[in-house]
C-alpha cells in the first residue's frame, strides 16, 4: 500500500480514536502520523496508544510517525467558589497569587512569574481568549484589570498573555516528566507548546538526546518575531493557529501561516498546519465549503502536512475527517495550478553539494521517463532537501535505521522504506529497484533516479546520483561485480 499524495496527514488520537479499530481505520484512511496529545490523558492512555500504533506498524510493514505534544507552560486561573461567574463588560476584576476560591472579584492566577512581568495596559485573555481583561495597576502578587470584553470564567481556565515575552521556563515540571516518559516509550517527534525563544528548543533537544526530533510550535507573538532562530535550531514547524489567533488577531494568522510555511520550505524542515482545519466535523459528517478551503491553501502553500485537532482525537466522525483530507490532497495535487504554484514557490538557495545533486535529480527526473528518485539517507537531511525541490515524481526514502523512516513520514511527498544496511552500490541500487517495483512507483521497462552517499553508513555524504533500469539483470550486465 502507498499513500497516492504528497501532503501528509497528521490525526490526533484520543477518548474518540484510542482503540485498535479506529485507529487502523485512521491509518488506512491515510493518516501517515498520529498525535499524541500530552495535555490529556494519563500516561497509561498514551502507552496504550503507542503499543497499538507500533502493532499496525508492524502488521502493515509501513514506518508510521508518533508525535507527542507537550502541554508547555500553559497559564491556568484557580478555582471559583461557584464554580463559574459571570464578568461584565466594564466591571473590576482582580487576579492575584491568593489561594482562597474566586468570586465574581477576583481569582488566583498561581504564577508569580506572571506579575512580575506585566504592565499596566497589558491584555489578559481568558478561555481561549473570549474574555479581555485589561491591566490598570499590578504589584508582583496582583493584576487589578477592567474586563473589557465579558463572558463565563469557570474553574482553571487557560489564560494567554499576548504582550509580553514571559520569564518563564518554556518545559514545566510536568513536561520534563512527560518529555522523559514519551522518549522512553519511543516516539518520533516532540512539538513544544507556546516556544518563545530559541533557547528553549535548544533546552528540549539537551533533554531529548537525540531519542526524538524537535517540533516548535509557533503560537506566541515572541516565537513569530523570533522564527528565523527558532527555525535555525528546530528539526520542524507546527503553525499552531488555535493560540496564534488568540494570542494575535485572527486576521493575522493567514499572513503568519504563509510566511512560516515559505520559511521552513526554504530550510527543507517539514511544516504542520494546524488546528481548526475541519472543526464543523467534530459534529458534522461533512465539512463546511470554507473548510475544505482552508485545507486546501495548505496544500497550495505546500505545507509537509496538515493536521486534525479535535476532529480526530474527540469528534463523532474521525475516519470521515482523514478521508475529507486525503480527498481534497488528491484533489488539490491534481490540479494543474497546484504545479504552477508549488514552482514558483521553491526556493532557489543552492549552498552545497548534496543541494546540487538533489536538484540535478528532479530535473532529470522531470525531463525524462523517471519514474521515481531513490534517496538513501541516514539521517534523513538529503530525503528532506530531495522534498524541498517538491518534484513532480514520487520519492523513496530509504534508509537502514527505522528511526530515520519513522521521522521522515512527515515529510512532503516521501515513501519511507527501511532497507539492510548497505555495504556496496549496488547493492543500493538493487535495494532502490525493489522498493520501487515493490510499491507500484517503476515497472521492469522503468528506470529510477538514485541518490546516495559513499562510502556508506556515514553521515552527510551524498556524493552520488545514478540512473538505474528497474530490471535487475541490466544492472548485473552493466556491473557484474
Ligand atoms: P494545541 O496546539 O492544540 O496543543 O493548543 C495547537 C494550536 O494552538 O493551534
Ligand atoms: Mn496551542
Amino acid at each position: 500500500m502507498r499513500r497516492l499524495r504528497n501532503v501528509k496527514i497528521v490525526a490526533t488520537l484520543g477518548p474518540a480514536s484510542s482503540d485498535e479499530t479506529t485507529i487502523r481505520a485512521l491509518f488506512e484512511a491515510g493518516a501517515d502520523v498520529f498525535r499524541l496529545n500530552m495535555s490529556h490523558g494519563t500516561h497509561d492512555d498514551i502507552r496504550g496508544r503507542h503499543t497499538i500504533i507500533r502493532k499496525i506498524e508492524a502488521d502493515t510493514g509501513r514506518p508510521i510517525a508518533i508525535l507527542a505534544d507537550l502541554q508547555g507552560p500553559k497559564l491556568r486561573v484557580g478555582v471559583f467558589a461557584n464554580g463559574s461567574e459571570e464578568l461584565v463588560e466594564g466591571a473590576k476584576f482582580r487576579m492575584d497569587l491568593t489561594d482562597a476560591p474566586g468570586d465574581v472579584t477576583r481569582v488566583q492566577l498561581p504564577h508569580p512569574e506572571i506579575f512580575a512581568a506585566l504592565e499596566p495596559g497589558a491584555s489578559l485573555l481568558v478561555n481561549d481568549g473570549k474574555i479581555r481583561l485589561k491591566v490598570d495597576e499590578c504589584g508582583p502578587d496582583f493584576a487589578n484589570c477592567t474586563v473589557t470584553v465579558g463572558g463565563t470564567i469557570s474553574n482553571r481556565k487557560g489564560v494567554n498573555v499576548p504582550d509580553v515575552v514571559l520569564p518563564v521556563a518554556a518545559l514545566s515540571a510536568k513536561d520534563r516528566k512527560d518529555l522523559e516518559f514519551a522518549c522512553e516509550l519511543g516516539v518520533d517527534w516532540l512539538a513544544l507548546s507556546f516556544v518563545q525563544r530559541p533557547e528553549d528548543v535548544i533546552e528540549a533537544r539537551e533533554l531529548a538526546r537525540g531519542r526524538a526530533a524537535i517540533l516548535s510550535k509557533i503560537e506566541k507573538p515572541a516565537a513569530v518575531k523570533a522564527y528565523a532562530d527558532i527555525l535555525a535550531v528546530s528539526d520542524g514547524i507546527m503553525v499552531a493557529r488555535g493560540d496564534l489567533g488568540v494570542e494575535l488577531p485572527v486576521q493575522a494568522v493567514p499572513p503568519i501561516q504563509k510566511r512560516l510555511v515559505r520559511g521552513a520550505r526554504a530550510a527543507a524542515k517539514p511544516v504542520i498546519v494546524a488546528t481548526q482545519m475541519l472543526e464543523s466535523m467534530i459534529e458534522s459528517p461533512v465539512p463546511t465549503r470554507a473548510e475544505v478551503s482552508d485545507v486546501a491553501t495548505a496544500i497550495y502553500e505546500g505545507a509537509d502536512a496538515v493536521m486534525l485537532s479535535a476532529e480526530s482525537a474527540a469528534g463523532q466522525y474521525p475516519v470521515e475527517a482523514v478521508t475529507t483530507m486525503n480527498n481534497v490532497a488528491l484533489s488539490v495535487e491534481s490540479d494543474p495550478t497546484y504545479r504552477d504554484v508549488i514552482e514558483a514557490s521553491r526556493s532557489a538557495v543552492r549552498n552545497t553539494m548534496a543541494d546540487g545533486i538533489v536538484s540535478a535529480a528532479r530535473e532529470i527526473a522531470e525531463t525524462t521517463e523517471i519514474k521515481a528518485i531513490c534517496c538513501f539517507s541516514q539521517t534523513g537531511n538529503t530525503v528532506a532537501l530531495v522534498a524541498r525541490e517538491r518534484p513532480r515524481v514520487p520519492i523513496l526514502g530509504l534508509t537502514p535505521l527505522v528511526s530515520t523512516a519513522r521521522r521522515m513520514c512527515l515529510t512532503w511527498g516521501t515513501t519511507c522504506v527501511v532497507t539492510g544496511e548497505q555495504e556496496r552500490f549496488k547493492g543500493a541500487v538493487i535495494a532502490a529497484v525493489r522498493a520501487a517495483l515493490n510499491y507500484g512507483f517503476a515497472t521492469e521497462k522503468d528506470h529510477i533516479v538514485l541518490t546516495a552517499g559513499v562510502p556508506f553508513n556515514v553521515q552527510g555524504t551524498t556524493n552520488i546520483l545514478r540512473i538505474a533500469p528497474c530490471d535487475e539483470r541490466l544492472i548485473y550486465k552493466a556491473d557484474p561485480e
